[in-house]
This record gives C-alpha cells, structure tokens and sequence, in this order.
C-alpha cells in the first residue's frame, strides 16, 4: 500500500484518543434502554458520577438502540481493542494478507516500518481517514 505509516499512524492515535477523551466525557459509562408505550424506548444511563443513574425522554426505539449499543463502555472497548491491533501492525515490519497488484488476496505479505498496512488503513478509515486511499501497485508488497 502506498499511505506512508507515520502519518496514517499518527492520525489515528489522535482520533483514538479523541473518542476516548469524548467517552469519557459523557459521564455515564453504559447505557441501556426501557420500553416506553408502543413502539418507542428510553436511556437508562448508568454508572454516572458517584454511581448516578439518569432516565431520559421517550425516543425512536432504533435511535435508543444505536446509542446503546455505542455507549460509553463499549466505546472504550472497542478503542483499547484497536490500539491492540496497533500494537501488532503499526510502526513495525510485519507480515499480514493484503490484495497484491492484481487484485488477488496474497495470504503473506510483508510491510516494513514505515509502511501501513490494510489492517491500519481500515481502521484509520472507520475513524473517518479519507487520504491515501490508493490502490496498491506492484513493488509495494515482497512476499
Ligand atoms: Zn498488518
């Protein structure tokens, strides 16, 4: 892949870290939902400062569905499960799968250091990376 590591890299320990300080700032850390009249549901938020729990006003049931399956905790999870991920592909030479030029999954592919490879890329794209999305050219991986 042609994104340059560092860079990719860098961007992203920002946006973890932004989601995290922005989970953390909720003041509840999970949230479930209760069953108003008819089809609609409410937050129960839990864990709040000093143990608190708060109930909000009615909602769409899918809208309290969603915020609670992102609630804070879950959150945080996912964010210490993608710096796991990190961990083990970015900033160090490393083999992984990766679509070589042709398009074809290559089940071993080697990335060096200064390079990003897939697993980084799609996790900086799920926290909105847009740059650098080049297709891969012959040369970029050694096998
Ligand atoms: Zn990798």
């Amino acid at each position: 892949m042609t994104a340059q590591g560092g860079d990719i890299l860098a961007w992203l320990e920002t946006a973890i870290t932004r989601r995290e300080e922005t989970a953390r700032t909720v003041g509840y850390g999970r949230i479930e939902t209760g069953e108003y009249l008819w089809v609609s549901r409410y937050l129960i938020l839990l864990d709040g400062p000093n143990g608190e729990s708060k109930v909000t006003t009615e909602m769409p049931a899918e809208l309290a569905e969603h915020i609670a399956a992102n609630d804070p905790e879950s959150v945080l999870r996912r964010c210490a499960a993608d710096r796991k991920l990190l961990e083990l592909h970015g900033g160090r030479g490393h083999g992984c799968p990766a679509y070589d030029y042709d398009g074809d999954l290559d089940e071993f592919a080697r990335f060096y250091n200064h390079e990003a490879c897939p697993v980084v890329q799609h996790l900086a794209e799920s926290y909105g990376w847009t740059a650098g999305q080049t297709p891969p050219t012959e040369g970029d991986q050694v096998t």
